[in-house]
């Protein structure tokens, strides 16, 4: 039986990573800090610990996993990477994390990891106009993301990219770009925008207005999650030995996908723009590559995707307005 090792597996990619996993029949291991918050783990094994403990870290790779998927990292929507109030820890706690998985992988020969980078890697100067964003892969230098995250994310796709190229270890790169569905963080503070929006929208009466991040016109893609992992486990056991995007190229206005949620809800919702981190003007994943080297696109629209998620947004919603 193959052995699978995903790290994170207590957040919301990886809970649904492990998922998929088993259904391909893996022996899968899950290593958090936490257990899954919003589903019962389908893991065989789920340790939770710290991945910054280079200790721990040597200690869970006991075995010669055939794929370890690293998806660990200090992470949260605008709200909590754009303040700067969390730089030192998101910058710090990654790269400790990451340096640990390598050593570990290489120590236990471990033949196959994949990374998880993200859209932030993108210079903000070609990020200006909604309308007109450049996310190539080939954009990416020179470099000026415009968060620490994305300048952690740039320097760990470095370290990975070099593990395969001075040892006998494929590491595969994705960067994903707004990954969004149901068993995910949506509310407290490190939720995303399409979370955020949805909780908004199932906490609002009929008539009522929502609060959005600066004037909504800035730009967007959002990616289902099934449609993530699909292309996930596409890329670990491809030879594709550069980074790719993972993301869809359905852009939309971030008022857009208030009026779009706003409709699934069945709800009349009106939006008061007002100050707040933004992140770049515009963003859209640009799918020509991972179409050329993968044959992969996306083969589901956003309305398909935010219909199950606003549904298990408002599920949770009124199971904890009928709790209190
Ligand atoms: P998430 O926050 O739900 O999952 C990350 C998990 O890592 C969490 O469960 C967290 O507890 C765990 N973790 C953090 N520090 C740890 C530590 N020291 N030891 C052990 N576990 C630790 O995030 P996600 O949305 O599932 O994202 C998964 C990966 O994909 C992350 O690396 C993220 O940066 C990347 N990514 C996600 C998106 C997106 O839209 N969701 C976009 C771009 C990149």
């Amino acid at each position: 039986m193959k052995k699978a090792l995903v790290l994170g597996a207590g957040g919301f990619i990886g809970g649904h990573l492990v998922k998929c996993l088993k259904s391909e029949g893996f022996w899968v291991r899950g290593v958090d800090l936490k257990l899954h918050e919003h589903a019962q783990t389908k893991a065989d094994d789920f340790v939770v610990g710290d991945l910054r403990d280079q200790k721990f870290v040597r200690s869970i790779f006991d075995c010669r996993f055939d794929e370890v998927y690293q998806l660990a990292a200090d992470m949260g929507g605008a709200g909590y990477l754009f303040t700067g109030e969390n730089d030192a820890n998101v910058m710090h706690n990654s790269a400790m994390i990451n340096l640990n998985v390598l050593d570990a992988s290489l120590k236990c020969d471990i033949k196959n990891v994949f990374y998880s980078s993200s859209a932030c890697i993108y210079p903000t100067h070609n990020q200006l106009e909604p309308n007109n964003p450049n996310c190539a892969e080939d954009s990416a230098y020179p470099a000026n993301p415009d968060s620490e995250y994305g300048w952690e994310k740039l320097f760990s796709e470095r370290l990975y990219l070099s593990y395969n190229r001075n040892f006998d270890m494929k590491c595969r790169v994705g960067r994903y770009h707004n990954i969004f569905g149901p068993n995910g963080t949506w509310e407290g503070g490190k939720e995303k925008a399409p979370a955020a929006l949805c909780r908004k929208v199932a906490m609002a009466k009929d008539g009522d207005a929502i609060e959005v991040w600066g004037d909504g016109l800035q730009t967007r893609s959002f990616l289902f999650v099934d449609e993530c992992i699909e292309a996930t486990i596409r890329l670990m056991r491809s030879d594709v030995d550069f980074p790719v995007n993972i993301g869809s190229d359905e852009m939309i206005s971030v008022n857009d996908l208030v009026k779009l949620i706003a409709s699934i809800s069945g709800k009349n919702i009106n939006i008061a723009n007002i100050a707040g981190p933004e992140g770049v003007r515009g963003r859209n994943s640009n799918n020509r590559l991972i179409t050329e080297v993968l044959g992969w696109a996306p083969s589901q629209t956003l309305r398909a995707g935010m219909e199950v998620t606003y549904a298990w947004i408002n599920s949770q919603n009124s199971q904890q307005h009928n709790q209190k």
